[in-house]
């Protein structure tokens, strides 16, 4: 069983506390559906069909409590996430340790030109270096200020405004199966920033190990489906009536190159 997942260069991914099964959740459907549903084939079917329907309050049987520590940049991201209950350690109360997210040269990439919000091409190996020291030599500065205001007396709740957002932070997190799932679908898909990508894909593994034919239809359903639009199921299953042509006009730019990428013409 995974009990600590490593992340990104000092984070990492914490079971604290587990509840509930894929038996939970076939338990609590049988309430809906009565005796229907007694082999492990058909609990198999069962939490599929709850998957595809959208029928998702058994999966709320299950719940996780985590600890996780992340740089403050991606805990930004993480507590969008609002249906989870977190506790996060204070700076007000006490020291921010000298640690911070130094990303990787592999990581270190260029602006990306077609999608303002992610990273496009690489940057030479002498570029990655300088960007790479630059974040190093900020980080070591600001980390130095803070230290000397401590020292000076500052209370810790002032001295912390000049540490950087790529300092660590950590919390105890605890979500329902449901609501993990919604993040794990938005989080750990490749339009997701790299590095709360990392912490998603921790979390993936460990629901993997912990509701493995939950995690089947998740995956199925939702992490490798896509949502097909009614012009493009109408093309797709070859109604004459629907040219791809047409599909441009009715979609735009940004989603016909979506929809082509999926379905490329033949
Ligand atoms: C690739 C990407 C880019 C993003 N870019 C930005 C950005 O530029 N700026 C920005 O601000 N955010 C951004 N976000 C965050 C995004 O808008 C969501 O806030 C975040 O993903 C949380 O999603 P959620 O609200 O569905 O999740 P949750 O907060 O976990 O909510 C889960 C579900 O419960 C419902 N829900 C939750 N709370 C309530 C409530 N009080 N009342 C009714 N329903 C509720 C939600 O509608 C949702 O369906 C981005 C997210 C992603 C994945």
């Amino acid at each position: 069983m995974i009990e600590i997942l490593k992340v990104l260069d000092h984070g990492f991914v914490r079971v604290v506390d587990k509840m509930g099964t894929d038996s939970s959740i076939v338990q609590a459907a049988r309430i809906s559906y009565g005796e229907g549903t007694k082999h492990s084939s058909q609990d198999r079917s069962l939490i599929r069909y709850l998957m595809r329907h959208k029928h998702t309050s058994p999966f709320e049987m299950c719940e996780i409590k985590l600890h996780i520590k992340m740089p403050i940049f991606v805990a930004r991201q993480w507590i969008r996430h609002r249906t989870a209950n977190l506790n996060e350690y204070s700076a007000r109360y006490s020291l921010m340790p000298d640690e911070f997210y130094i990303p990787q040269e592999k990581d270190i990439a260029l602006q990306s030109l077609d999608n303002k919000q992610g990273r496009g091409g690489a940057l030479s190996h002498a570029q990655a270096r300088e960007v790479r020291t630059l974040i190093e030599e900020q980080s070591k500065t600001a980390y130095a200020a803070y230290k000397q205001m401590i020292e000076k007396g500052t209370a810790r709740e002032l001295a912390r405004v000049v540490l950087p957002q790529n300092i660590y932070t950590q919390f105890y997190w605890k979500c329902d199966l449901h609501n993990l799932l919604h993040l794990i679908e938005l989080r750990s898909h490749p339009t997701a920033q790299f590095e709360i990508r990392e912490f998603s894909n921790a979390i993936e593994a460990i629901v993997k190990e912990w509701v493995p034919i939950t995690y089947e239809a998740f995956v199925d359903y939702r992490k490798e489906a896509c949502l097909v639009s009614g012009h493009a199921k109408k093309y797709l299953s070859r109604n004459d009536k629907c040219k791809r042509e047409e599909l441009e006009s009715v979609f735009g730019k940004t989603e016909f190159i979506e929809f082509d990428h999926n379905w490329p013409e033949e």
